[in-house]
């Protein structure tokens, strides 16, 4: 898979996570589907394209203060959480 296209799908599935357990909502909430949709936009802008690493090792920080704050959050919050969600898809993630 491309890899802006798996990064997408792992930051959907984060906010999901996060969404679902934080602001008890089955969809996503208000303010999360904000920052999602923030999210996707900034990756389809990455000026590294298909040669960028994972955002949060990213060395330019695209995100504004308040979305970087939300998200540093959500992936702390819902990252260890995906191990346990989808196992396969994080070590792949990681060895790649
Ligand atoms: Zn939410």
């Amino acid at each position: 898979m491309r890899k802006i296209a798996k990064e997408k799908r792992i930051l959907t599935l984060m906010i999901k996570i996060y969404c679902r357990k934080k602001h008890r909502s089955q969809d996503l909430c208000e303010e999360c589907r904000a920052l999602l949709s923030y999210a996707l936009n900034r990756l389809d802008h990455c000026r590294y394209g298909e040669n960028k690493g994972f955002c949060n090792h990213c060395p330019s920080h695209c995100y504004n203060k308040v979305n970087q704050t939300k998200i540093r959050e959500v992936m702390r919050f819902s990252g260890p959480r995906l191990i346990f969600y989808h196992p396969v898809m994080v070590i792949r993630h990681l060895l790649s």
